[in-house]
């Protein structure tokens, strides 16, 4: 084959490069990322301006599997409907907490070098726009959660601009910083810690401690993902302009792209500590 021009020949040899580099270098010849779509069933995330947070965050879960297949890396989907990822059978809110639990059992059961979760963003003023990005200080991978969440939001915001569409950049965010009603640390289930939820935790959450197996009195100790991980918030749906960058094709497949190279970008400049940082943190 004749290239019309070096520079052809060069980008197929980086792209090329790049496939041989995820596949042999840092997931020594394995690499898993498990995409996760916040939210399924009754309960159905952010909803506003005809966008329904489950089902856009499913469809951009699909579409990020399709790219990064493409380029030949494992993925899993911790839900492929717009179902709960577990949990269904549960009183509503034993049911959102314990869809979570299922979700980090579904990346750990996966062996996941990776974790990605996606949602979109609502906030009471309508003004508020953007990408915000959460990941986890607390954890053993605090610097492979904070350069996941760094590549993401870099990736993402240079696949919006690329395809017209600037959007506010509200930075990298650290989970830990988190607080419930109670004025308890709360980090996000799906990137934090194991921890002890206590029994007036899951009073305030609206759980019957029975109703997810457990004795009275007894508390819930939460798993975690040992995998480095981090969330993604794309755009803000109680935005009527982030809404509609959120009902465009090609602004989602911008995004989709922008997560694929995101997660590329994070194992190739990660050198081998993705599979280095699995840590052997107990199951629950
Ligand atoms: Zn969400």
């Amino acid at each position: 084959m004749k290239f019309r021009t070096p520079l052809i020949a060069i980008a197929l040899f980086l792209g090329l490069a790049t496939v041989i580099w995820l596949r042999s270098g840092p997931c020594d010849g394995r690499c898993v990322v498990v995409l996760d779509p916040g939210h399924g069933g009754d309960e159905s995330g952010a909803s506003d301006h005809g966008v329904v947070e489950r089902d856009s965050n499913l469809d951009m879960a699909l579409r990020v599997e399709a790219i990064l297949k493409h380029d030949g890396i494992g993925v899993v989907l911790t839900r492929r409907t717009a179902a709960r990822a577990g949990g269904a059978d549960l009183p509503t809110d034993a049911a959102t907490f314990m869809d979570l639990q299922t979700r980090v059992a579904k990346a750990r059961s996966a062996h996941a070098n990776v974790v990605v979760s996606i949602h979109s963003n609502s906030w009471t003023d309508p003004s508020t726009r953007g990408l915000d990005v959460w990941y986890d200080s607390a954890r053993d991978q605090a610097a492979a959660n904070h350069l996941l969440a760094s590549s993401l939001l870099a990736e993402v915001q240079s696949a919006l601009i690329g395809a017209g569409h600037a959007v506010p950049d509200n930075g990298v965010r650290d989970d830990t910083t988190l607080v419930d009603a109670a004025g308890h640390t709360s980090p996000l289930f799906v990137l934090g810690a194991t921890r002890e939820v206590s029994v007036d935790e899951l009073a305030q959450r609206g759980i019957d401690p029975k109703t997810i197996g457990l004795r009275a009195g007894q508390g819930y100790q939460t798993a975690s993902v040992d995998a480095p991980a981090a969330l993604i918030e794309l755009l803000y749906i109680s935005n009527e302009a982030d809404a509609a960058l959120l009902k465009d094709d090609g602004a989602r497949q911008a995004m989709a792209e922008g997560i694929a190279r995101g997660i590329e970008r994070y194992v190739t400049a990660s050198h081998g500590r993705t599979t280095a940082a699995r840590t052997s943190a107990t199951p629950q």
